[in-house]
């Protein structure tokens, strides 16, 4: 896996050795989270994310962290629904609620098409312009 390389660890911004995307210390102190969530939920599994949080001193987006990586299955746990990583609705399935989710794909369709048409555009530049004179020109030189 080529050389290895130092990173500043985005939760606590010490310099280590990347090997994963955390340092070894914050490594640590999320894998005793979820131990202690994961223990936590097996007793109390009406439980909300909150109480959780609050119970076990885990923050509510660490354990959002672990449902999304799929460690915390919220299926098992019907209260446990987490905030929506775009406006904080809580939710209980995926990253984003289903509005947000809805405003994204319009978002998207719009991207879409206003590229479409920019594309449609700029092919009808190229064509008549840069496009014909660089194949011509390749052409010409035999590299084509
Ligand atoms: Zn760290
Ligand atoms: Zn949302």
């Amino acid at each position: 896996m080529g050389t290895p390389q130092l990173k500043n660890c985005p939760k606590c911004g010490k310099l280590f050795l990347l090997i994963r995307n955390i340092c070894d210390n914050c490594y640590q102190k999320q894998e005793d989270d979820f131990l202690k969530a994961a223990a936590y939920l097996r007793e109390h599994s009406g439980i909300t994310i909150q109480e959780l949080s609050d119970e076990t001193g885990v923050s509510v987006s660490q354990i959002r962290h672990f449902i999304w990586a799929g460690r915390i299955l919220v299926d098992n746990f019907p209260n446990l629904s987490y905030p929506c990583e775009t406006c904080g609705n809580m939710i209980h399935k995926g990253r984003k609620c289903s509005s947000c989710m809805d405003t994204l794909k319009k978002l998207a369709n719009q991207v879409e098409k206003r590229e479409a048409k920019a594309e449609g555009d700029r092919s009808h530049e190229q064509k008549g312009l840069a496009g014909g004179y660089i194949s011509h020109y390749l052409k010409e030189k035999g590299e084509m």
